[in-house]
């Protein structure tokens, strides 16, 4: 898969994708992930990138000339459209479901948004998606970017070891994730579920589902409901 970050601070991304599971995919080539400085396509010659808003109002708004030839070029660059995404408070909140759908594209680019934000025509013209992270605002929209290609480069194949890895994880199939030890068996007289260190894999397998049941039951009743509704037949006594 590849993914394009469009941004004033490639450095932040970059930290970050070099490092730990989605560095080491990128260097083995089970993803391609480049940042671009939007920077580099202003034609101000004080390479500046956001004006005052129309109408007044705090802070700068990223104008739409940078923006636009930035996206042009990744276009060029790869030889195709992708499919754009920008990171907003605006945007629909983002769901392990959005994740999937987006990790079976070839290719998406995210446009990262910075002080006040976009100036709204470019966002009009070459935008295909706003996505959200939560109901807060953060400062620029690299984190975001970071959390959205994190999320789906780790359903990309061969970018975790082994697909239960995510199968079996919170959200994926609408239930949080059952609890999780290792050793030592005892710690701060604290003891692993008997059952977990049985061998019984039937025994094992019916635990976890028991456990990630009453989990999202406790903590996610909205989560639950919908779940059961799916799958009636699961549904816990009360
Ligand atoms: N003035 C904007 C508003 O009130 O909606 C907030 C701008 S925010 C300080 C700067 C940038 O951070 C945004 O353009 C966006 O790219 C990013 N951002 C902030 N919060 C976000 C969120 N919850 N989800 C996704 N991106 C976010």
């Amino acid at each position: 898969m590849q993914i394009d970050i469009m941004t004033l601070f490639p450095g932040m991304c970059e930290t970050y994708l070099g490092e730990s599971i989605i560095g080491r995919a990128i260097k083995k080539g089970a993803l391609d992930v480049r940042c671009h400085n939007i920077r580099d396509y202003t034609l101000n010659k004080q390479k500046q990138t956001d004006d005052a808003p129309f109408g007044g109002g705090m802070g700068m708004v990223m104008y739409c000339q940078p923006v636009y030839d930035c996206f042009r070029a990744v276009c060029e660059q790869r030889g195709t459209r992708p499919h754009l995404i920008y990171m907003s408070p605006s945007g629909k909140v983002l769901t392990q479901q959005r994740v999937k759908e987006l990790s079976e594209m070839e290719n998406i680019c995210i446009l990262c948004g910075h002080y006040e934000g976009v100036d709204e025509r470019v966002l009009d013209e070459i935008v295909d998606e706003e996505i959200s992270i939560g109901d807060y605002v953060v400062t620029g929209g690299e984190m975001p970017a970071l959390i959205l290609t994190d999320a789906v480069a780790r359903l990309c194949p061969g970018v975790l070891s082994d697909e239960e890895c995510y199968t079996d994880e919170s959200h994926f199939s609408g239930l949080l994730e059952y609890p999780q030890y290792t050793r030592p068996y005892i710690w701060n007289d604290r003891e692993v579920p008997e059952v977990l260190r049985s061998g019984h894999h039937a025994n094992i397998v019916k635990w976890k589902k028991e456990q990630a049941l009453r989990r999202t039951r406790e903590r996610r009743p909205d989560m639950y409901e919908q779940y059961i509704k799916d799958h009636p037949d699961e549904k816990l006594p009360d």
